[in-house]
Protein backbone atom coordinates (compact mmCIF):
# COMPACT_ATOMS: atom_id res chain seq x y z
CA UNK A 1 0.00 0.00 0.00
CA UNK A 2 1.20 3.33 -0.96
CA UNK A 3 1.02 5.65 2.10
CA UNK A 4 0.76 8.75 0.13
CA UNK A 5 3.19 10.91 2.01
CA UNK A 6 6.45 10.83 0.09
CA UNK A 7 8.30 14.08 0.04
CA UNK A 8 5.98 15.19 3.28
CA UNK A 9 8.30 16.61 6.10
CA UNK A 10 8.10 14.92 10.04
CA UNK A 11 9.23 15.75 13.35
CA UNK A 12 10.14 12.73 15.50
CA UNK A 13 10.37 13.68 19.22
CA UNK A 14 12.88 11.83 21.40
CA UNK A 15 13.88 9.35 18.44
CA UNK A 16 17.42 8.30 18.78
CA UNK A 17 16.18 4.82 20.32
CA UNK A 18 13.17 2.76 20.97
CA UNK A 19 9.78 3.52 19.91
CA UNK A 20 10.59 7.33 18.17
CA UNK A 21 13.43 5.65 16.60
CA UNK A 22 10.84 3.05 15.18
CA UNK A 23 8.35 5.60 13.67
CA UNK A 24 11.36 7.68 12.73
CA UNK A 25 12.77 4.71 10.47
CA UNK A 26 9.14 3.70 9.31
CA UNK A 27 8.23 6.96 8.26
CA UNK A 28 11.72 7.53 6.37
CA UNK A 29 10.73 4.00 4.66
CA UNK A 30 8.02 6.31 3.01
CA UNK A 31 10.37 8.70 1.79
CA UNK A 32 9.18 10.86 4.29
CA UNK A 33 12.26 13.39 6.01
CA UNK A 34 12.41 13.64 9.41
CA UNK A 35 13.79 16.05 12.24
CA UNK A 36 15.17 13.57 14.91
CA UNK A 37 15.45 14.50 18.47
CA UNK A 38 17.15 13.07 21.44
CA UNK A 39 19.34 14.52 24.15
CA UNK A 40 22.58 12.67 24.05
CA UNK A 41 23.85 13.94 21.23
CA UNK A 42 26.60 10.98 20.17
CA UNK A 43 23.53 8.50 19.79
CA UNK A 44 21.18 10.74 17.63
CA UNK A 45 24.05 11.50 15.39
CA UNK A 46 24.49 7.66 14.86
CA UNK A 47 20.59 7.09 14.57
CA UNK A 48 20.33 9.86 11.93
CA UNK A 49 23.09 8.83 9.84
CA UNK A 50 22.23 5.19 9.71
CA UNK A 51 18.39 6.23 8.83
CA UNK A 52 20.29 8.46 6.23
CA UNK A 53 22.19 6.01 4.87
CA UNK A 54 19.65 2.96 5.05
CA UNK A 55 16.59 5.24 3.27
CA UNK A 56 18.46 8.18 1.48
CA UNK A 57 15.86 10.67 2.39
CA UNK A 58 16.96 13.79 4.27
CA UNK A 59 17.58 13.63 8.39
CA UNK A 60 18.13 16.55 10.38
CA UNK A 61 18.89 15.99 14.05
CA UNK A 62 18.67 18.82 17.09
CA UNK A 63 20.05 17.42 20.43
CA UNK A 64 17.77 19.20 23.15
CA UNK A 65 15.57 18.05 26.00
CA UNK A 66 12.35 18.22 24.68
CA UNK A 67 10.67 18.58 27.97
CA UNK A 68 12.19 21.83 28.49
CA UNK A 69 11.21 25.26 26.76
CA UNK A 70 14.65 26.13 25.46
CA UNK A 71 14.69 22.59 24.21
CA UNK A 72 11.67 23.24 22.52
CA UNK A 73 12.27 26.14 20.96
CA UNK A 74 15.24 25.21 19.47
CA UNK A 75 13.66 21.81 18.05
CA UNK A 76 10.84 24.35 16.71
CA UNK A 77 13.10 26.71 15.12
CA UNK A 78 15.42 24.10 13.48
CA UNK A 79 12.55 21.39 12.28
CA UNK A 80 10.38 24.83 10.40
CA UNK A 81 7.66 23.74 8.82
CA UNK A 82 6.59 20.08 9.42
CA UNK A 83 3.43 17.88 7.88
CA UNK A 84 3.55 15.31 10.14
CA UNK A 85 3.95 15.40 13.90
CA UNK A 86 5.19 12.41 16.45
CA UNK A 87 5.32 13.90 20.05
CA UNK A 88 7.08 11.19 22.72
CA UNK A 89 9.76 11.86 25.50
CA UNK A 90 10.62 9.69 28.76
CA UNK A 91 8.28 7.99 30.71
CA UNK A 92 7.80 9.56 34.72
CA UNK A 93 9.39 7.21 37.02
CA UNK A 94 8.12 4.57 38.64
CA UNK A 95 7.06 4.47 42.69
CA UNK A 96 4.51 4.51 45.79
CA UNK A 97 1.35 7.28 45.72
CA UNK A 98 1.91 7.83 48.93
CA UNK A 99 5.62 9.54 48.26
CA UNK A 100 4.73 11.38 45.14
CA UNK A 101 4.29 15.19 45.97
CA UNK A 102 3.08 18.28 44.09
CA UNK A 103 6.63 18.70 42.21
CA UNK A 104 6.54 15.31 41.04
CA UNK A 105 2.98 15.85 39.56
CA UNK A 106 4.40 18.71 37.87
CA UNK A 107 7.28 17.15 36.57
CA UNK A 108 5.41 14.59 34.86
CA UNK A 109 2.56 17.07 34.11
CA UNK A 110 5.11 19.27 32.24
CA UNK A 111 7.05 16.23 30.26
CA UNK A 112 4.15 14.05 29.16
CA UNK A 113 1.18 16.25 29.09
CA UNK A 114 2.35 20.23 28.55
CA UNK A 115 4.96 19.01 26.08
CA UNK A 116 3.11 17.64 23.47
CA UNK A 117 0.38 20.23 24.12
CA UNK A 118 2.88 23.43 23.73
CA UNK A 119 4.18 20.95 20.74
CA UNK A 120 1.04 21.07 19.23
CA UNK A 121 0.10 24.57 19.97
CA UNK A 122 3.21 25.68 18.01
CA UNK A 123 2.77 23.30 14.62
CA UNK A 124 -0.85 22.33 14.55
CA UNK A 125 -1.93 26.32 13.31
CA UNK A 126 0.31 26.03 10.38
CA UNK A 127 -0.90 22.28 9.91
CA UNK A 128 -4.34 23.72 9.32
CA UNK A 129 -3.68 26.61 7.40
CA UNK A 130 -2.05 24.15 4.93
CA UNK A 131 -4.58 22.11 4.84
CA UNK A 132 -2.83 19.05 5.62
CA UNK A 133 -1.02 17.73 8.48
CA UNK A 134 -1.42 14.39 10.93
CA UNK A 135 0.03 14.52 15.23
CA UNK A 136 0.88 11.01 16.55
CA UNK A 137 1.51 11.29 20.50
CA UNK A 138 3.14 7.77 22.14
CA UNK A 139 1.15 7.50 25.46
CA UNK A 140 0.90 4.11 26.81
CA UNK A 141 -1.37 1.21 27.53
CA UNK A 142 -1.49 2.88 31.17
CA UNK A 143 -4.04 5.58 29.77
CA UNK A 144 -6.73 2.07 29.44
CA UNK A 145 -5.40 0.28 32.11
CA UNK A 146 -4.07 1.99 35.10
CA UNK A 147 -0.12 0.83 36.32
CA UNK A 148 -0.31 1.21 40.16
CA UNK A 149 3.67 1.97 40.26
CA UNK A 150 3.12 4.36 37.43
CA UNK A 151 0.90 6.42 39.03
CA UNK A 152 2.17 9.84 37.78
CA UNK A 153 2.44 8.37 33.97
CA UNK A 154 -1.32 7.76 34.14
CA UNK A 155 -1.93 11.25 35.79
CA UNK A 156 -0.08 12.91 33.05
CA UNK A 157 -0.84 10.51 29.99
CA UNK A 158 -4.24 10.81 31.06
CA UNK A 159 -4.58 14.76 30.84
CA UNK A 160 -2.83 14.42 27.09
CA UNK A 161 -5.76 12.15 26.10
CA UNK A 162 -8.22 14.33 27.21
CA UNK A 163 -6.88 17.31 25.46
CA UNK A 164 -6.98 15.30 22.04
CA UNK A 165 -9.93 14.11 22.56
CA UNK A 166 -11.20 17.58 21.91
CA UNK A 167 -8.53 18.75 20.07
CA UNK A 168 -8.71 16.27 17.42
CA UNK A 169 -12.41 17.33 16.77
CA UNK A 170 -12.10 20.83 16.16
CA UNK A 171 -9.28 20.74 13.61
CA UNK A 172 -10.48 17.35 11.43
CA UNK A 173 -12.02 19.30 9.39
CA UNK A 174 -9.02 21.30 8.27
CA UNK A 175 -7.39 18.00 6.93
CA UNK A 176 -5.28 17.62 10.51
CA UNK A 177 -5.82 14.47 11.98
CA UNK A 178 -4.47 13.68 15.42
CA UNK A 179 -4.69 10.17 17.39
CA UNK A 180 -2.89 8.89 20.29
CA UNK A 181 -0.54 5.50 20.03
CA UNK A 182 -0.70 3.29 23.00
CA UNK A 183 2.42 1.07 23.77
CA UNK A 184 2.18 -2.09 25.86
CA UNK A 185 5.66 -3.65 26.49
CA UNK A 186 7.83 -3.07 23.92
CA UNK A 187 11.71 -4.72 23.02
CA UNK A 188 13.61 -0.97 23.56
CA UNK A 189 16.25 0.00 26.15
CA UNK A 190 13.52 0.97 28.60
CA UNK A 191 11.74 -2.73 28.70
CA UNK A 192 15.07 -3.94 28.92
CA UNK A 193 16.32 -1.99 32.20
CA UNK A 194 13.42 -2.85 33.92
CA UNK A 195 13.63 -6.64 33.43
CA UNK A 196 17.00 -5.92 34.95
CA UNK A 197 15.83 -4.23 37.82
CA UNK A 198 13.08 -6.82 38.45
CA UNK A 199 15.68 -9.97 38.74
CA UNK A 200 17.76 -7.55 40.78
CA UNK A 201 14.57 -7.25 43.04
CA UNK A 202 13.07 -10.37 42.63
CA UNK A 203 16.80 -11.91 42.97
CA UNK A 204 15.67 -13.73 39.58
CA UNK A 205 17.76 -14.41 36.45
CA UNK A 206 16.72 -11.65 34.10
CA UNK A 207 15.48 -14.52 31.55
CA UNK A 208 13.59 -15.49 34.16
CA UNK A 209 11.80 -12.18 34.54
CA UNK A 210 11.58 -11.70 30.58
CA UNK A 211 10.00 -15.36 30.02
CA UNK A 212 7.21 -14.24 32.92
CA UNK A 213 6.22 -11.25 31.32
CA UNK A 214 6.06 -12.31 27.96
CA UNK A 215 3.74 -15.31 29.04
CA UNK A 216 1.51 -12.32 30.52
CA UNK A 217 1.00 -11.04 26.86
CA UNK A 218 -1.60 -13.34 24.87
CA UNK A 219 1.06 -12.75 21.85
CA UNK A 220 3.97 -14.37 24.22
CA UNK A 221 6.33 -11.89 23.30
CA UNK A 222 7.21 -7.75 23.74
CA UNK A 223 6.31 -5.97 20.47
CA UNK A 224 8.86 -4.43 18.31
CA UNK A 225 9.46 -0.71 17.40
CA UNK A 226 9.55 -1.94 13.50
CA UNK A 227 6.44 -3.04 14.35
CA UNK A 228 4.98 0.24 16.71
CA UNK A 229 6.62 2.13 13.88
CA UNK A 230 4.40 0.88 10.91
CA UNK A 231 1.77 1.48 12.95
CA UNK A 232 2.65 4.94 13.17
CA UNK A 233 3.65 5.56 9.65
CA UNK A 234 -0.04 4.01 8.61
CA UNK A 235 -1.70 6.55 11.21
CA UNK A 236 0.55 9.56 8.96
CA UNK A 237 -0.70 8.20 6.28
CA UNK A 238 -3.48 9.44 3.27
CA UNK A 239 -5.34 7.04 4.80
CA UNK A 240 -6.34 7.87 7.70
CA UNK A 241 -8.29 11.16 7.24
CA UNK A 242 -11.28 9.57 9.04
CA UNK A 243 -9.88 8.46 11.67
CA UNK A 244 -10.02 11.15 14.28
CA UNK A 245 -8.75 11.47 18.42
CA UNK A 246 -8.50 7.55 18.62
CA UNK A 247 -6.69 5.89 20.53
CA UNK A 248 -4.96 2.97 18.99
CA UNK A 249 -3.50 0.20 21.57
CA UNK A 250 -0.48 -2.11 20.76
CA UNK A 251 -0.04 -4.01 23.61
CA UNK A 252 -0.17 -7.95 22.18
CA UNK A 253 -3.65 -8.58 23.61
CA UNK A 254 -2.84 -7.66 27.22
CA UNK A 255 -5.55 -5.82 27.56
CA UNK A 256 -8.91 -7.62 27.96
CA UNK A 257 -12.14 -6.41 26.72
CA UNK A 258 -14.69 -7.60 23.96
CA UNK A 259 -14.75 -4.07 22.66
P1 LIG B 1 13.70 4.23 25.26
O1 LIG B 1 14.00 2.99 24.53
O2 LIG B 1 14.32 4.48 26.58
O3 LIG B 1 14.02 5.48 24.27
C1 LIG B 1 13.74 6.76 24.68
C2 LIG B 1 14.19 7.75 23.60
O4 LIG B 1 13.72 9.04 23.96
C3 LIG B 1 15.70 7.87 23.47
O5 LIG B 1 16.03 8.22 22.15
C4 LIG B 1 16.01 9.04 24.41
O6 LIG B 1 17.26 9.64 24.11
C5 LIG B 1 14.81 9.95 24.12
N1 LIG B 1 14.43 10.85 25.19
C6 LIG B 1 14.07 10.52 26.46
N2 LIG B 1 13.77 11.62 27.16
C7 LIG B 1 13.93 12.68 26.30
C8 LIG B 1 13.78 14.08 26.44
N3 LIG B 1 13.43 14.63 27.61
N4 LIG B 1 14.03 14.89 25.36
C9 LIG B 1 14.40 14.34 24.18
N5 LIG B 1 14.56 13.01 23.99
C10 LIG B 1 14.33 12.19 25.05
O7 LIG B 1 12.12 4.41 25.54
P2 LIG B 1 10.87 3.72 24.77
O8 LIG B 1 10.70 2.35 25.31
O9 LIG B 1 11.01 3.93 23.33
O10 LIG B 1 9.65 4.58 25.35
C11 LIG B 1 9.17 5.75 24.71
C12 LIG B 1 7.94 6.25 25.48
O11 LIG B 1 6.92 5.25 25.45
C13 LIG B 1 8.22 6.56 26.96
O12 LIG B 1 7.46 7.67 27.37
C14 LIG B 1 7.70 5.33 27.66
O13 LIG B 1 7.32 5.58 28.99
C15 LIG B 1 6.51 4.96 26.78
N6 LIG B 1 6.15 3.54 26.89
C16 LIG B 1 7.04 2.58 26.51
C17 LIG B 1 6.68 1.25 26.64
C18 LIG B 1 7.64 0.14 26.26
O14 LIG B 1 7.33 -1.03 26.50
N7 LIG B 1 8.77 0.41 25.64
C19 LIG B 1 5.42 0.91 27.16
C20 LIG B 1 4.54 1.93 27.53
C21 LIG B 1 4.92 3.25 27.39
P3 LIG B 1 18.08 10.49 25.22
O15 LIG B 1 18.05 9.69 26.48
O16 LIG B 1 19.43 10.68 24.62
O17 LIG B 1 17.32 11.80 25.37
Amino acid sequence: MDLGIAGRRALVCASSKGLGRGCAEALAAEGVEVVLNARAPEALAETAASIRATYGVSVQEIAADITTEEGRASVLAAAGTVDILVTNAGGPPPGNWRDWQRADFIAALDANALTPIALMTALVPGMCERGWGRVINITSVSVKSPIAILGLSNTARTALTGYVAGVARDVASQGVIINNLLPGLHATDRTISLDGMEADINNETVDAVRKRRMQSIPASRYGTAAEFGATCAFLCSEHTGFMIGQNILLDGGSFVSTL
